[in-house]
């Protein structure tokens, strides 16, 4: 059956990686995805592409699934509710892509690589000093199949590489584009199988949209120089290849693509920092186009229902949708005010006052208090939008507001890559004081001023894990923007002559 086929029952999916928190760019796929589904009567996957091991990230797929339930992105079939198509979780279908590998190598249209990460490296150097893109040189193309079979049986390491065609071009139909052509020569013979025995991005992707019947593929603009690879992997398979829809990618102000370097991009910010879902809905809704044009700022708030109704793909805007993180708070305004006094109420102690938050500070509050009354005192951190350190708390003495800047973006590449534990945390920012030359009380102070706007605080590394990685980098985010923002500073006077 040809999935795409007119008439042919309508399946789309988000295919999310679980490398770390889960982002806003997967919750508009989510979003773009489910409406089309619910528009059509179709049907809704989630599926889990956890096949990159060395960035797969254990709690990550649980809190793609909570970021989406709380955001109303209810999936018909996935991992955790099952399916026709299940398992829906890739690490749990190899045998699926090694039995397609091993097909493809049998019809010739891939074959074994031996060469060594050192060889390869020194090819990537070569290239790069020639000033050529880096491409695999198909050094083992020519082996005789015989001979690789033999070589792998041996024990022999490899990876299966896919058989691009010499010459001509792959041309298929992105549906709000129209026709996009490759030219083979500038497709690599891409990894297919890795000498781990999984499989890279390319074929498990490919292999389960087939498998489970995508009419679809609905994913950001990002993924259209990987379509090529897939529409010849459809060809060597002799699959009929799905529809392609590529979104436009969400961007920062200045056009970049979207980056917690200047935007929070995790959606567990903006649910602890007290935005609705609704809101945030409106809001991707809002970003690439596809509703009808507001005529004025109150035609810009719309429900999922409304979008349901409304929304047109064939009216997606192609130019990149600025994250706008003022519009999104405009918005979040405009629902909470809109709120009845009790449901505000509830919204409050749902979020920023909720019972399981407290629970996790009071104790951290109780080691130093002397009155109730002192616990907002000790604990306002916790609860405000954003702190200010002074001057003299985050600039330590004999340190230049240079080196203070350095330090803070070697700190938010720390915290982003730590475990969220004290321990861990501890010994990253120990580790970051040594390779900075700062002593780790410098250290501790400098992050201690960031987040908590004080030169006091509740043991820090307890409360850093109960304020949570995202609100944390969001401090240190919005501080390093400011700073950048500053004019520079008068030149000193000149001494007196
Ligand atoms: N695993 C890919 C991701 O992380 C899926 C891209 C696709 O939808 O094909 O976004």
């Amino acid at each position: 059956m040809n999935p795409a086929a007119a008439g042919a029952p309508i399946r789309v999916r988000i295919a999310p990686s679980p490398t770390g928190d889960p982002h806003v760019g997967t919750a508009y796929m989510a979003l773009l995805n489910l409406i089309y589904a619910r528009q059509r009567g179709g049907r809704f996957v989630l599926r889990i592409e956890d096949t990159d091991r060395a960035r797969f990230v254990a709690e990550s797929e649980q809190m793609i699934f909570d970021a989406l339930r709380w955001l109303g992105l209810e999936w018909d079939e996935g991992p955790d509710r099952g399916g026709p198509y299940a398992p829906y979780r890739q690490s749990e279908r190899t045998p699926l892509y090694q039995q397609a590998a091993a097909d493809l190598l049998a019809a010739g249209r891939a074959y074994r690589c031996f060469c060594t990460a050192e060889r390869l490296e020194s090819m990537r150097r070569a290239q790069a000093a020639a000033k050529l893109p880096p491409r695999y040189d198909r050094a083992c193309r020519s082996l005789p199949p015989a001979e690789a079979a033999a070589r792998a049986a041996a024990g022999e390491a490899f990876v299966v590489r896919l058989a691009v065609p010499l010459d001509g071009a792959t041309t298929f139909r992105d549906e709000l584009r129209g026709a996009i052509t490759f030219d083979h020569a500038n497709v690599d013979d891409q990894v297919l199988l890795k000498s781990d025995g999984f499989p890279t991005y390319h074929l498990a992707n490919v292999v389960d949209d087939h498998a489970m019947y995508i009419s679809d593929v609905i994913r950001a603009e990002e993924w259209i120089s990987s379509t090529p690879k897939h529409v010849l992997l459809y060809d060597a398979f002799g699959w009929p290849a799905p529809r392609f829809w590529h979104m436009p990618l969400l961007r920062n102000k200045d056009k970049s693509k979207i980056s917690k370097r200047k935007n929070p991009v995790s959606l567990i910010y903006y649910r602890q920092a007290g935005y609705l879902p609704a809101a945030m809905i409106n809001f991707l809704g809002l970003l690439g186009g596809g509703m009808p044009a507001a005529e004025d700022a109150a035609a810009e708030k719309f429900s999922f229902a409304d979008m349901l109704a409304r929304f047109q793909f064939d009216q997606i805007r192609l130019g990149g949708p600025v994250f706008d993180l003022e519009k999104l708070r405009w918005l979040n305004g405009l629902y909470l005010r809109a709120l009845t006094p009790e449901a505000f109420l509830e919204a409050v102690r749902a979020s920023v006052f909720g019972e399981a938050y407290l629970a996790r500070i009071a104790p951290l509050a109780q080691e130093r208090i002397e009155t109730l009354g002192q616990f907002f005192d000790l604990t306002d951190f916790f609860f405000l939008d954003a702190v200010v350190p002074p001057r003299e708390v985050f600039l330590p003495k004999k340190r230049t507001l240079e080196d203070t800047l350095r330090v803070a973006v070697a700190l938010t590449a720390a915290l982003e890559a730590a475990e969220w534990t004290p321990p861990a945390l501890e010994a990253a920012l120990r580790a970051l004081a040594q390779t900075q030359g700062w002593s780790a009380k410098e250290v501790f102070m400098l992050l201690r001023a960031l987040v908590t706007g004080k030169t006091a605080s509740p043991p820090l590394l307890e409360s850093l894990e109960v304020f949570g990685r995202a609100r944390t980098l969001d401090r240190l985010r919005r501080f390093l923007e400011i700073q950048a923002a500053r004019p520079a500073p008068p030149p000193a006077p000149r001494p007196a002559e």
